[in-house]
């Protein structure tokens, strides 16, 4: 290896960073080409009511077919946008994509948008949220976005006059993967939120350790206290599924029930569970 050449520690690490540099000006750059071009698409994952199984809406998710990459992860190339700035554009798209696709819908579903911190903080950002729903004619209350707890940490007074006029026409808020941050439960009834997403990590060890599955019962029972509804994220067995139900939680979506689908796919479900 480099290190027993006698090559310096220092030199290996930065070669690697500099690849990662590279790699990700690079990934910038194709990926401003792809929102530019309409090379991004939106697949929609149903989040279902436990008890009956019956899907009640979709979460909007970002996906990128990359000609040469394969299909590039959100979890990759979301945070490149955000870092660059490119997810007001980016997350423009998203929203006037989705609202437009659950416009079309007959069924009476909700669409869940992911809104990242700095989309929120931009300009304008609750205005455009209005025309969206005005130019496509979906009622505010089939509208839900997702904000993270991250975003909560800002400007308090601002952040939740945003979130309340939001809420004031109709319009859902959501903390997505909740439980991952550092709000503490003392201050959500001060919050104005409708939904928490109850994070995936909670779900994944709700089966093997007492102290989680107590704790998700703690949250659940605060949440019904306060009012919010709880989407249990990333259900994938029907343990899980089962003790969830069982701890009081309403809504849940996983691959258990289904991945993300495209938008053809999730309009087929809708037909088929509506007989
Ligand atoms: P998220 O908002 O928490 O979305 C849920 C993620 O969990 C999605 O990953 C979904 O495919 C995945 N998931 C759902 N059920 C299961 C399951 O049972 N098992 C496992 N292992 N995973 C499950 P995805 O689509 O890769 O998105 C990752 C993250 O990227 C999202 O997490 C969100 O933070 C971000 N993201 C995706 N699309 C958008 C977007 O349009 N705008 C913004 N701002 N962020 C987005
Ligand atoms: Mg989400
Ligand atoms: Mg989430
Ligand atoms: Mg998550």
């Amino acid at each position: 290896s480099a290190r027993e050449a006698g090559e310096p520690r220092w030199r290996r690490y930065d070669a690697s960073l500099h690849a990662q540099v590279l790699d990700r000006r690079q990934l910038l750059a194709e990926l401003t080409q792809a929102v530019a071009d309409g090379g991004l698409r939106m697949d929609y994952q149903p989040i279902v009511e436990l008890g009956s199984g019956r899907t009640v809406g979709f979460e909007a998710l970002a996906r990128w077919p990359h000609p040469a990459r394969g299909m590039v992860s959100p979890v990759e190339f979301i945070p490149v946008a955000e870092e660059s700035g490119l997810i007001i554009e980016l997350g423009a798209w998203v929203l006037h994509t989705s609202v437009r696709e659950a416009a079309s819908w007959d069924s009476g579903h909700y669409v869940s948008v992911n809104v990242s911190v700095r989309q929120f903080h931009a300009p304008g950002f609750v205005e455009r949220v209005h025309r969206e729903l005005a130019s496509s004619g979906l009622p505010a209350g089939r509208l839900t976005l997702e904000i993270t707890e991250s975003l909560l940490l800002g400007d308090q007074d601002q952040i939740h006059a945003d979130l309340a006029r939001l809420r004031a026409a109709g319009i859902r808020v959501s903390i997505d993967d909740f439980g991952t941050g550092y709000s503490s439960l003392s201050y959500l009834h001060r919050v104005p939120v409708d939904t928490l997403k109850l994070d995936k990590s909670f779900v994944d060890t709700i089966t093997t350790s007492p102290q989680q599955h107590d704790l998700v019962r703690g949250i659940l029972r605060m949440a019904d206290t306060l009012s919010l509804a709880v989407v249990a994220e990333g259900i994938e067995t029907e343990e899980e599924h089962r003790l969830l139900r069982e701890a009081g939680c309403a809504y849940g979506q996983g691959f258990l029930f289904a991945r993300p689908l495209t938008g053809a796919d999730a309009r087929a479900r809708m037909r088929s569970e509506a007989g």
